[in-house]
């Protein structure tokens, strides 16, 4: 089994990211870019030391951080050395060395670093370039770069442990990449694939990149919506915008479809926006025979305003009759309609109460309803 450790460099000052506090100890949903790299390389199987590279003003952030701590220098390159350094005295067959700053590692690049220094002295992440290159003195485009064998470089960079020392050793150059040092010393370095998700945290902007990459921008709202209406003398009842024939009608003062207000019930509920009385007062008689429809529309055009997006609806209809299954698929393509879902988004439902309370004896129709937003 190979020794194999690992110098995270965090000493830079972050300056570019703005802000008061160097951006590799920013929290990113609530844990920072330091700790996210540390736990990537704990959790890999193949790393047997795990070094942090950090400025003197930062060492009070290292308390509970699973890394030996090192006392990097004013450069990037100067930090290496300092690492590279603290390694001499039990050097590894292996070192990486990362950039904090990329905080959505995986273990999946990690390993590819390592399996291609089977084979080589040095190899490292990176990604073809994918736009077109311009090349713009005074931002006018003088000409077109070609692209082909251009890649973006990323960390970990991995080397043969005594190849990495020697190249600092024999180092002229201030160079802000070890890749670049370890060519000068003749070292091949061999590109293995990186990952988009890998990025390196650079302006503020890349902060909210990052949590998206991280899944921490999730925002789900979750609502449900239950309503009841009894039936009266008639001849139809409207369940989610379908006329159905029965020998009752349902009670209301709009058209008393009870499986539209259950769903837009759950609409309101996951954006915390009361229900549909709220918004559609039955004192108010404009709304007396109204097409349910108008309610639906309302809550959806209220969670387009607050850039929610409906992910999915589930409606259960609870009677003993009319019988809900032959109409099902028409609710369905009725409600795609209206709310812009595809069909295998929304489920239309029934069940029966046995006979038993209130739908069981057949004085109405109950509809329960689960609605998910997503943020757009
Ligand atoms: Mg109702």
């Amino acid at each position: 089994m190979l020794d194999i450790a690992v110098i995270i460099v965090a000493a830079g000052r972050g300056l570019r990211a703005g802000g008061a506090v160097p951006k590799q100890w920013v929290p990113l949903a609530g844990i920072s870019s330091v700790a996210r790299s540390i736990a990537t390389f704990q959790d890999h199987p193949a790393i047997s030391r795990i070094l942090l590279v950090v400025q003197p003003d930062d060492l009070a952030r290292t308390d509970r951080l699973a890394a030996e701590i090192v006392i990097g220098g004013a450069e990037r390159y100067l930090s290496v050395q300092a690492g590279l350094a603290a390694l001499a005295d039990t050097p590894p067959d292996l070192v990486l060395i990362h950039d904090a700053a990329r905080p959505a590692l995986t273990g999946r690049v990690i390993s590819d670093v390592i399996a291609a220094l089977d084979d080589f002295p040095a190899a490292a992440p990176g990604l073809p370039v994918s736009d077109s290159l311009w090349r713009g003195p005074d931002g006018v485009v003088s000409a077109l770069e070609d692209r082909t064998a251009l890649y973006r470089a990323q960390t970990p960079q991995g080397f043969h442990f005594r190849a990495l020392q020697k190249a600092y050793e024999s180092s002229e150059t201030a160079a802000t990449d070890d890749v670049a040092i370890a060519r000068a010393a003749g070292l091949n370095v061999k590109i293995v694939p990186g990952d988009p998700a890998n990025i390196k945290i650079t302006t503020p902007e890349d902060f909210a990149r990052v949590e998206r990459a991280l899944g921490a921008d999730m925002d789900i709202r979750i609502g449900n919506g239950f309503d009841v209406h009894a039936f009266e003398p008639g001849d139809h009842v409207v369940l989610c915008g379908v006329k159905v024939p029965h020998d009752r009608s349902l009670k209301g003062h709009s058209d008393a479809d009870v499986g539209m207000h259950a769903i837009t019930d759950a609409l309101y509920g996951a954006m915390a926006e009361g229900d549909i009385g709220r918004h559609f007062p039955p004192s108010e008689a404009r709304w007396k025979d109204a097409d349910s429809a108008v309610f639906l529309r309302h809550a959806t055009t209220l969670s387009d305003k607050k850039g929610l997006t409906i992910s999915n609806i589930d409606l259960t209809l609870i009677c003993e009759r009319p019988k809900i299954t032959p109409h099902a698929k028409t609710m369905i393509e009725n409600l795609a309609k209206l709310t812009g879902l595809g069909a295998d988004r929304i489920s239309v439902k029934a069940t029966t109460t046995e006979e038993r309370g209130f739908t069981g004896r057949g004085e109405g129709i109950a509809a329960l309803a689960s609605v998910v937003l997503v943020r757009k």
